[in-house]
């Protein structure tokens, strides 16, 4: 069985009749670009930037961080690379930007909320510097992704502070034309708000992601590292199934692109749900890459959607289990 999977690397996602989906890698660091593209990474789903920041003394600079963004674009040529901006504050401290305690960090100021807020502005101003630069390489395509979205209000926020960064690059001359243009503005749905306004959201937003980590902790309010939740944080929650399906179906009535990068997009036994809804990609560890093309290249998409009925009339997670197994 070891040796089928291993056939299916260089095979595409391609269901019995014919749907494809995109399977995508997750990414950290640099490094972890060449293993993924060996092992069958049709673009980056993720790259959590974020990780550029932990375990060092100071913030990387601009120049380091083009440095990054550039190794990882060129691992990735002719493809797509998803550059999550900077998700910190929650768990991940940064001992050098002193955040200030919070009662309760993954309610607080996090991800673009910390980016945005006026003291780390010139934190998110140098990350998105670098982006830009790194885009005018021109090598991949490069879509920006926002973490922790919850409102129109603050995806035009970031969007703003995109199109002033870029402004200024102009103007200094360090970029020699727009870079805009070519690039895609999305975000992640990983706030019951943003899946809830997902509809407006769309009119400004180029493409989705889902961060399913997120999406169940909120939505089950309940800790996703507390260990005494297990029983009611388990994968694959009717509340949680039943907000995913509402997002994906939302997204393709809209014709927006829609993928997934939590967890559950590497989960196989997610996959047949996903792509019975519509889903366009699923962004996963490579390790987890030829379970999924398994599933996916055994399932009709008739089947995926009969399926998909099943679980949204499910009223526990043992239940949906016992569908998906
Ligand atoms: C998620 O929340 O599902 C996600 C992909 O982001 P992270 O795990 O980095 O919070
Ligand atoms: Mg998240």
């Amino acid at each position: 069985q070891q040796e089928q999977l291993q056939e299916l690397r260089g095979l595409a996602a391609t269901t019995p009749d014919g749907t494809t989906l995109e399977i995508a890698a997750n990414i950290g660091r640099p490094r972890d670009a060449q293993p993924a593209v060996a092992a069958g990474a049709g673009g980056v789903g993720l790259f959590r930037t974020e990780f550029l920041f932990l375990d060092r003394e100071t913030a990387p600079s601009e120049e380091e961080q083009v440095e990054a963004y550039s190794t990882v674009l060129q691992e990735f040529a002719g493809k797509t690379v998803i550059v999550r901006t900077l998700d910190i504050g929650g768990d991940k401290s940064v001992p050098y930007l002193s955040l200030p305690r919070e009662d309760n960090p993954f309610l607080g100021v996090r991800g673009i909320r910390l980016c945005l807020a006026p003291p780390y502005q010139h934190i998110f101003r140098t990350q998105v510097r670098a982006l830009l630069l790194a885009a005018q390489l021109n090598v991949a395509s490069l879509w920006i992704m926002f973490p922790m979205i919850c409102d129109l209000r603050e995806l035009r926020q970031a969007k703003s502070f995109i199109a002033e960064t870029e402004a200024q690059l102009l103007q200094e001359g360090k970029l020699t034309a727009p870079v805009l243009p070519g690039l895609r503005l999305g975000i992640m749905l990983e706030t019951p708000a943003s899946a809830w306004l997902i509809d407006q959201l769309a009119k400004e937003a180029d493409f989705f992601s889902i961060g399913t980590n997120d999406l169940a902790q909120y939505t089950l309010a309940s800790d996703r590292m507390n260990a005494n939740l297990a029983e009611l944080h388990r994968p694959f929650h009717p509340a949680v199934m039943r907000t995913i399906a509402h997002i994906i179906q939302t997204a393709r009535k809209l014709q927006r692109w829609i993928g997934m990068c939590g967890e559950m997009a590497g989960n196989p036994r997610a996959s047949a749900f996903l792509l019975g809804l519509g889903i366009n990609e699923l962004s996963m560890e490579a390790g987890s890459f030829n379970a999924v093309k398994q599933v996916i290249r055994n399932t009709t998409t008739a089947q995926a959607r009969e399926l998909v009925e099943r679980v949204l009339a499910a009223e526990s997670s043992a239940e949906i289990e016992e569908m998906l197994s």
